[in-house]
């Protein structure tokens, strides 16, 4: 039989940990990874943090060293942009040059910035931060200090952006619509912990009000708020969230929905086209519906997940959704989900005000979701009541001296 030819589109932490397990798992075939970027596949949790902080150098940030490809035989094509996949003829299309044939296909195409649509986008000195790029040109803005920085939008990317402009020593507003940051990731009560934590520190924190527009000559000068404020501005950092990059699925007629629509074993309809990572829908067994996750873990393992699939290996991809973030002297895991309206309570573990503590969120007695907050090694713990499904005694649940493993 001749040798198998499996195609990845996307060469970042999804597409490079396949690309990983496919010669783990033995495939002796060709391994084609390519990727729209120059550089080499690297995980983006430091761009936002210490990456961009200037305390952790380029290379840490990759997923594997760069002669690691050669030594796995894995032809890694850089700065190439897949433009169309052939699903009948099994080929996809680079922008330029000869299209490769496939016998399987990885879609790890990930996500992008959504953009900022109102008058003056376009100005000098407004960021946003996707890219080992996007945040070198960053830190050359934050660096020096002294600067008024305005973030639009109080999410993950927002607030730790927010955290490292205030490290550096310059002047901090976020601009966020909802009444509290953080609003679709853990809803108002949690929220708030957050917004106390960058008062706290300094934030110019405005909630309840959007970007209306951007004055400035050439350069941003200052951001019109939908209240009608001017916040005056040297350096604008936009994160109001992230867009499925699914174009290349749509024009292969997959269904796409919100992300590229996947089975829990990460196959689209299509059996020799699977996808993984930011860009999937993937229906997820615990929760009985399809999800769609932006977070690293998601790619780490989803990757490898959508390989063994690739295989022929029986997959369900049933990973808890898990997040984790720094900001000052907050850090936190957070495993499960959170959709506002759709939980009861959050109640609290351990010492809020101290930062040191595990919040819970409860949807008819049961667990859905648990973030820890600098209290560490706990994480297996909140999963396993998240997936034991059980109701749940609040008072023991609150209390730190009831083992968590007593209570899934
Ligand atoms: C600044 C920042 C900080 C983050 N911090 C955290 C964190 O603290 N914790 C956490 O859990 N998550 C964090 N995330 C999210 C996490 O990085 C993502 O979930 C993860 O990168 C998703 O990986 P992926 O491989 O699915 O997609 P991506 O990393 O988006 O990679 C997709 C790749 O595909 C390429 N591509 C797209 N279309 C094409 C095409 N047609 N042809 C060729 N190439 C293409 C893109 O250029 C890109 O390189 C952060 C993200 C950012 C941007």
């Amino acid at each position: 039989m001749p040798e198998e030819t499996f195609v990845i589109v996307g060469a970042s932490l999804a597409g490079a940990k396949a690309a990983e397990t496919l010669r783990e798992e033995g495939f002796q075939g060709r391994i084609v990874l390519m990727g729209e970027e120059i550089e080499r596949p690297y995980e983006r949790p430091p761009l936002s943090k210490d990456f961009l902080l200037g305390k952790q150098p380029r290379d840490k940030a990759h997923v594997h060293p760069a002669d690691w490809y050669e030594k796995n035989e894995v032809e890694l094509r850089l700065g190439t942009v897949v433009a169309r996949v052939d699903r009948d003829a099994h080929q996809v299309w680079p922008e330029s040059g000869e299209p490769v044939g496939y016998d399987r296909l990885l879609l790890a195409t990930g996500s992008s910035p959504r953009q900022l649509d109102v008058p003056g986008a376009k100005l000098q000195g407004i960021h946003y931060l996707r890219s080992m790029g996007d945040s070198a040109k960053l830190r050359e803005a934050l660096a020096p200090g002294g600067r008024r920085v305005v973030v639009a939008g109080g999410g993950w990317i927002g607030l730790e952006t927010a955290a490292a402009a205030r490290e550096y020593g310059n002047d901090v507003t976020v601009i966020e619509p909802e009444a509290t940051p953080l609003h679709a990731a853990v809803g108002p009560e949690v929220g708030k912990i957050y917004a106390d934590l960058h008062r706290g520190h300094g934030v110019d924190l405005r909630l309840d009000q959007g970007v209306a527009g951007f004055w400035g000559a050439g350069q941003v000068s200052a951001v019109v708020t939908s209240g009608g404020a001017e916040v005056p501005a040297d350096v604008v950092v936009v994160g109001i969230g992230a867009r499925p990059n699914t174009g290349l699925a749509e024009q292969a007629g997959l269904e796409v929905d919100d992300g590229i629509v996947v089975d829990q074993s990460l196959r689209t309809s299509d059996p020799d086209v699977f996808a993984a990572g930011d860009v999937a829908a993937a229906y997820h067994p615990l929760y009985g519906r399809r999800i769609r996750v932006e977070h690293w873990a998601n790619a780490l393992n989803g990757g490898p997940a959508a390989a063994r699939a690739m295989l022929g290996q029986a997959v369900s991809y049933d990973r808890i959704p898990y997040f984790f973030t720094d900001q000052y002297e907050l850090g936190m895991e957070m495993s499960g989900l959170v959709v506002p309206g759709e939980y009861d309570e959050v109640v609290y573990r351990g010492d809020v005000k101290g930062l040191e503590f595990i919040a819970f969120w409860l949807a008819g007695g049961r667990v859905t979701a648990g973030m820890n907050v600098n209290v560490w090694d706990v994480t297996g713990d909140v999963q396993a009541l998240i997936r034991s499904d059980r109701q749940v005694d609040t008072a023991r649940l609150t209390d730190p001296k009831v083992a968590l493993t007593e209570l899934s």
